[in-house]
């Protein structure tokens, strides 16, 4: 995915849950991102909140967000409904940007000028990019309302991280027995003759070919 496809995704979202570490505590809050450019995805806070301090401390953020509502209702059996959409994630480095860097910016890309009139409007504000980092999209339509299979996902980096494998995966200790693939409500395993594999696009992580494999042939890896 390009940045620009990243940002169109969290600025369809608008307000964003922004995880820090403070010491050896996580801390969320509401933020936005308000711009981007091929050095990556730009938000902003005041000097003066625990939030600068936690970001100046660790260089580190992690963003997510959900789309089209947060919402969840339930069906007549009392079970989650999800409205199908998706969710988004970012995790990674930040660099702050000094006011003549952004006014730069925003010389050259409107996007910045609102960051530049918010700085005006309030001088303890800085802007921070989020320059390297790997997320993904996690598209989901659990009810199959418009697909065949529930999941999506739709895994990103850029600025040079690499995209960390995280999920399940079936080992040689595998004696093919086809008990996971029956399992999975996620049609996430094919079947190649005695091969039986798992695509990391369509897997949940939901554990069920786990936990009815035989001989203990599918690796957790986290
Ligand atoms: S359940 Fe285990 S042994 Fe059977 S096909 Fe799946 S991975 Fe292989
Ligand atoms: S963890 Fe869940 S979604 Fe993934 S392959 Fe196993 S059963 Fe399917």
């Amino acid at each position: 995915m390009k940045l620009s496809d990243i940002y169109k995704k969290f600025d369809q979202i608008g307000s964003l849950v922004f995880a820090t570490i403070d010491k050896d505590t996580p801390q969320t809050r509401i933020a936005h991102l308000f711009a981007h450019d091929e050095d990556g995805l730009y938000f902003r806070t005041m000097v003066t909140k625990a939030f600068y301090k936690q970001l100046k401390e660790t260089g580190k953020v992690s963003i997510c967000g959900m789309y089209p509502t947060t919402q969840v209702s339930h069906n007549d059996e009392g079970l989650p409904y999800f409205k199908p959409g998706y969710t988004i994630r970012a995790t990674g480095d930040i660099k702050e940007i000094s006011f003549e860097a952004l006014q730069a910016k925003a010389a050259e890309n409107e996007m910045f000028m609102l960051g530049v009139k918010d700085i005006e409007q309030y001088p303890a504000m800085t802007t921070f990019c989020l320059h390297r980092a790997w997320g993904e999209v996690f598209d989901f339509d659990f009810e199959l309302e418009h697909r065949d299979h529930k999941l999506l996902r739709t895994r990103f980096c850029f600025g040079g991280q690499q995209i960390p494998f995280q999920g399940m995966r079936i080992t040689q200790a595998c004696i093919g027995c086809g008990a996971c693939m029956d399992a999975c409500s996620f049609k996430a395993i094919t079947q190649d003759e005695d091969q039986f594999v798992i695509d990391p696009a369509k897997c949940d992580v939901c554990g069920d070919c786990w936990t009815v494999c035989p001989n203990d042939a599918i690796e957790i890896v986290v």
